[in-house]
């Protein structure tokens, strides 16, 4: 196995990572972090330049993709671009939060560049007693997020049993209102209710009458709403997941049912997993309901309808005879290379790739079209329809990146 020599008493070039996170438990501010790393390295007499400081403010740890500058110096310290054979931060957590800081440290060590914390006094990462505390650094970094989440948890599934409004975004048609309580006497927000908003009483209730008696699914519905000019613009645009959303919502006839799903972060992508019913919180009487729960089932029973033949058909295109496995639903996408890199420039939406229905050629092959659509435009909350046809995109950018790779010389 390589080692990296880590003597702490030579030159060499570090650099600084700091980050502010979020959360209100671990308040310490990225100047204040600098200035502890600082302050040590001047206490422990080390001989040690600074030559870059990387800071990601107010930026969660669990996702990496979203800490630009940490990302930055990954990518500076792998590629030569800064020279530095130490990385400094202030507790280990201020680099990941996950099961991943393991790897963290593989790639930098590969790259010659060790992960000193200034809570361990800079303890050398390469001896025995530093191997060990490394270990438990990236323990205590994964189970504090454990402990984090399991408390959060308890906490709204409090809230739900009182009636008390959890958090996160009210659903259309809901207001929050505040209970005030007074504390040392000050006036403060003991906790909130969702309520009705009655002027959209009526929309709500219309919302779900094209579900339930004109078995409308949402991409109708949106276009229908989206059309309306009874329908105050500021209400607009409707969008077909919030729709989506709302039909499937428990709130809207009085219940509220929590944790049907559990995310977590695997290889930094958010997955989602559907908890066991027994886990479930449900209030049966969470807040007034806007529509009557007849109604609602009635538009969820349709619901259910369509997904089971939406999967049917998937299911026939998968075991289809001529060994082709593209399911023959129009809207479904396909795996195409620029799938999420194409963006709607009137709306900054990725578009998705859509699929015409099939149709026979004049020498019987079987063909489609596809093409990149912004998916908003559907329900018409984008006004732009423009079709890009996905092979001419596809051939035009893989040119493109050919040349660019592979310079030719034009002049
Ligand atoms: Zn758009």
């Amino acid at each position: 196995m390589l080692r990296n020599r880590f003597e702490p008493n030579r030159k060499c070039h570090v650099v600084i990572y700091v980050r502010m996170s979020t959360d209100h438990q671990n308040p310490r501010s990225p100047d204040q972090q600098i200035a502890t790393i600082k302050e040590l390295i001047n206490r422990l007499k080390l001989p040690w330049t600074i030559v870059m400081i990387y800071r990601d403010d107010g930026k969660s740890g669990r996702y990496k993709r979203k800490r630009p500058q940490f990302l930055k110096m990954m990518r500076d310290l792998r590629c030569g671009a800064v020279k530095a054979q130490l990385v400094l931060v202030d507790t280990f957590e201020r680099l990941s939060r996950g099961d991943d800081n393991a790897e963290i440290r593989r790639k930098l060590s590969r790259a010659g560049v060790l992960v000193l914390t200034a809570d361990s006094q800079f303890q050398d990462p390469t001896s025995v007693s530093g191997q060990a505390l490394t270990m438990v650094e990236s323990i205590r970094a994964t189970e504090e997020g454990r402990v984090k989440a399991h408390n959060v948890v308890r906490g709204k599934k409090d809230a739900i049993r009182l009636g008390h409004w959890p958090g996160g975004p009210v659903p259309f048609g809901f207001r929050l209102k505040n209970v005030m309580i007074i504390c040392h006497g000050i006036e403060e927000i003991d906790y909130r209710l969702l309520v009705p908003v009655e002027e959209l009483r009526p929309l709500v209730l219309r919302i779900f009458e094209l579900a339930a008696k004109k078995k409308w699914g949402a991409i109708r519905i949106c276009k229908a709403l989206n059309a309306d000019p009874d329908i105050s613009d500021a209400l607009k645009p409707f969008v077909v997941s919030s729709i989506d959303y709302m039909l499937d919502s428990e709130l809207y006839f009085g219940e509220m049912v929590w944790g049907k799903n559990c995310t977590g972060i695997e290889d930094d992508v958010r997955v989602v997993q559907p908890n066991p019913e027994e886990e479930w919180e449900r209030n049966p009487n969470f807040c007034e309901p806007l529509v009557p729960r007849p109604l609602w089932e009635e538009a969820q029973a349709h619901r259910a309808e369509r997904r089971r033949r939406h999967q049917a058909a998937l299911e026939h295109a998968a075991t289809a005879e001529d060994g082709s496995a593209c399911p023959r639903l129009r809207g479904v996408a396909l795996t195409y290379p620029l799938s999420g890199l194409v963006m709607c420039d009137a709306c900054g939406r990725a578009m998705v790739a859509s699929s015409s229905s099939v149709y026979l050629t004049v020498d019987g092959h079987e063909r489609r079209y596809v093409a990149y659509v912004c998916p908003a435009a559907l329900s018409g909350a984008c006004p732009n329809t423009r079709r890009i046809p996905e092979d001419w995109l596809r051939e035009t950018v893989m040119e493109l990146i050919c040349q660019r790779l592979f310079l030719k010389r034009t002049a």
